[in-house]
């Protein structure tokens, strides 16, 4: 279902350009407007989709099937060293367009644009409190 003011259900629907790189009845791929580096692309699902929260498992299916082939085509183009793919859900991990996407960043470099950057805690949490943590999550599934 197109929403009217997605940015990207118009972008799926002709009304705004894009550089289209794949679709198929389910999925749209297109670089994105502002290439973190060379080849930038967004995978969306063409059903508007807000987040991995309310993603359905078909619409899921879907989008994750494209990837590898996807991935594969812009990594026998740009040559790159690696491919980071992220996915920013919720304004605090910086999502700023409200359906759904995934960035496959190609990477040349560590200055090349991207800089995805953690601190590892790896003595923090014993075994015991990791199992504890697993099984707060795990429950939950459903
Ligand atoms: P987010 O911050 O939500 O994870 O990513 C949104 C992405 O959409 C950004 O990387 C941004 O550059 C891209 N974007 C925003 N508007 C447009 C547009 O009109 N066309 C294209 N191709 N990309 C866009
Ligand atoms: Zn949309």
């Amino acid at each position: 279902m197109k929403h009217d003011d997605c940015l990207f259900c118009k972008i799926i629907a002709g009304e705004i350009p894009s550089a289209k790189v794949y679709e198929d009845e389910n999925v749209y791929a297109f670089l994105d407007i502002s290439q973190v580096t060379t080849g930038h692309t967004l995978v969306i699902p063409k059903i508007h989709t807000v987040d991995i929260y309310e993603m359905d498992e078909n619409v899921a299916s879907n989008i994750f099937t494209s990837v590898p082939k996807i991935a594969r085509a812009m990594k026998t183009t740009f040559k790159p060293a690696g491919l980071n793919i992220l996915n920013n859900n919720e304004v605090a991990a910086g999502q700023s367009v409200f359906h759904f996407h995934l960035h496959l960043i190609p990477r040349y470099n560590k200055d090349d644009g991207f800089n995805a950057k953690w601190i590892t805690r790896n003595d923090e949490f014993s075994q015991e409190e990791l199992q504890d943590m697993a099984n707060n999550i795990a429950k939950e599934i459903e």
